[in-house]
């Protein structure tokens, strides 16, 4: 049986409940425990799929194709664990649940109520990956912040279940906000109160208070979080701001949440946790020894959240190198033929970023060929590398009509088509091409240096695809296909063998970069830049083998 931890979000969201729900997580699991961790979302949508980006941030999608919540993201990212569609629920999939089932007929003439019928579905959601015999410790984050009328029937399975298993099979967590008042010099602990007896209204009393504050919390103020919260000074956890999420685990170590957490659920025999590897990581990314500017071009820059795993794995790319990587946001819709060096001065490497649409493309073609006529290193990621092969296209084979279907249905040079199956396909919500695929590697490529095999597998989130058509011409005009799948012949990845570093990729690698398992194309694209920056700038234009 495992155990099962709670956490809930108060005062105010965006108080980062994820990574202070991964850093435990990454603590348990340096003590030895299996865990896991898991998103409940309260909104209606089915999955955040169909969700602009600018709305919820990046949508995250793990191995068996779910799109989900970014929070699965830093779970992956700490725990270096894989996760899967039943680690992110939503109200709308719950629904969806216990709609078809009424549909079947499976609730015998009843009334289908929210309580029992959602909040049932919900508790077996909450409790399905403990029941698997894989985990002792279950983690499961609420999205949202408590007193909100969406996230009720969730706090009403807490309560049922707090009530249902042993006292010690469960703890709730909540994370709440401290305001300093600049005015009066002082923390202030009423919105918390606040927000604690209203979780307590709705039948769930914490057992832990998680305190984000940007100032220290005296002995004597958590003293009276303690006591106004009902719950014991020890725990009352301070969460300051970090230089870095990374730090997080280990300022919680020293808060002993962890600790607090086994206390509560009676596990008395456990390790000290095992960190090295991450300390050494940390040393690594708070101390480089050299600096590299990437330019992340693409069109949703306002929000950093879009691109939450691609600048993670810049992280953890840059870590290993011990280089600091500055990621330079540069525009794509503002980027022309007459301003493009301008904009892109003092780059040493180019991050051509996932998309969808037409905004911003043509910027994003001319910045390829920038990148590919100057040697400048060049990374296309799905959308990315789609622009670099329309540029090819354009560029040096001259096919000036060269473009992808999803942005001009009649193009009549359609490098980049639609795959038949997603002819057919109608509904928008999770009809991409989704999740893990296999990847064939040409030996002796530059993909091949990278990765340093053969077969690999990477995920997948998108529904237009290299034309294959096409790939004699680039081939012959020395683009290569150095990736493709084994079973289709689509082309996944494509390079440029004549220039210091050209990789575009059809798949998004920064799905799977890891603290402990840095994605390999980050890692050498990161060692390219650091070398492009060495090299004299006169030296830097390369030119294209002979076509
Ligand atoms: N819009 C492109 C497609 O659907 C690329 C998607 C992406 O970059 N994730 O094929």
């Amino acid at each position: 049986m495992a155990k099962y931890i709670f956490v809930t979000g108060g005062v105010t969201s965006s108080l980062g409940k994820g990574i202070i729900a991964a850093s435990l997580a990454k603590l348990l699991q340096a003590r030895g425990f299996r865990v896991t961790i898991q998103k409940f979302d309260p909104y209606i949508n089915i999955d955040p799929g169909t969700l602009n980006p600018y709305e919820h941030g990046e949508c995250y999608v793990t191995e068996d194709g779910a799109e989900t919540d970014l929070d699965l993201g830093h779970y992956e990212r700490f725990l270096n664990i894989f996760t899967s569609q039943a680690n992110n629920v939503t109200t709308g999939r719950i629904y969806q649940t216990v709609i078809n089932k009424e549909r079947e007929g499976a609730y015998l003439g009843k009334t289908v109520q929210v309580v029992p019928h959602i909040t049932n579905e919900i508790k077996r959601r909450m409790m399905e990956l403990g029941t698997t015999g894989e985990y002792d410790i279950v983690i499961t984050e609420i999205g949202g912040t408590i007193g909100d009328i969406e996230s009720l029937p969730f706090v009403e399975a807490i309560r049922q279940l707090q009530w249902e298993l042993p006292e010690e099979d469960t703890v709730v967590i909540h994370l709440t906000y401290i305001p300093y008042l600049k005015a009066a010099k002082e923390l202030k602990t009423k919105p918390t109160q606040h927000s604690v007896r209203m979780l307590s209204q709705e039948g769930v009393s914490p057992d832990i208070i998680v305190c984000r504050t940007e100032k220290p919390l005296t002995p004597e103020l958590k003293r009276k979080i303690a006591l106004f919260c009902n719950v014991k000074q020890e725990a009352v956890i301070e969460a300051t701001d970090q230089s870095t999420i990374y730090e997080v685990p280990l300022a919680m170590l020293r808060e002993k949440l962890d600790l607090t957490c086994l206390k509560k659920m009676n596990m008395a025999d456990y390790p000290e946790p095992e960190l090295s590897k991450w300390r050494t990581f940390l040393d690594k990314l708070k101390y480089p020894k050299t600096v590299v500017r990437i330019g992340l071009i693409g069109k949703y820059l306002e929000l950093q959240d879009a691109y939450k795993s691609i600048l993670e794995a810049f992280v953890h790319a840059g870590a290993v190198n011990e280089c600091q990587v500055q990621i330079v946001n540069v525009h794509s819709e503002y980027i022309t033929d007459e301003n493009v060096e301008e904009k892109l001065a003092g780059l040493e490497g180019l991050l051509v970023a996932p998309g969808f649409g037409l905004r911003g493309i043509e910027g994003k073609i001319t910045a390829v060929k920038y990148a590919r006529e100057n040697g400048l290193p060049f990374f296309g990621i799905c959308l990315g590398m789609q622009m670099a092969a329309i540029e090819f296209a354009r560029n040096v084979l001259g096919l000036k009509e060269a473009n992808s279907t999803e942005m001009d249905e009649n193009a009549s040079e359609p490098v980049i088509a639609l795959m038949e199956e997603q002819k057919e396909v109608t509904e928008k919500g999770g009809t991409m091409r989704l999740g893990s695929y296999a990847c064939s590697v040409k030996p002796g490529s530059l993909a091949h240096t990278i990765y340093g095999a053969e077969n690999i597998t990477e995920r997948h989130r998108h529904r237009w695809e290299f034309n294959n058509k096409y790939l004699d011409a680039f081939e012959n005009a020395g683009m290569v296909a150095s990736g493709k799948n084994p079973d289709s012949g689509l082309v996944e990845v494509i390079e440029l063998p004549t220039h210091p570093f050209f990789i575009g990729v059809q798949y998004h690698p920064e799905l799977k970069s890891t603290v402990e398992n840095p994605q390999p194309i980050f890692v050498h694209f990161v060692k390219a830049a650091m070398a492009y920056s060495s090299v004299n700038p006169q030296d830097r234009k390369v030119e294209l083998a002979k076509i």
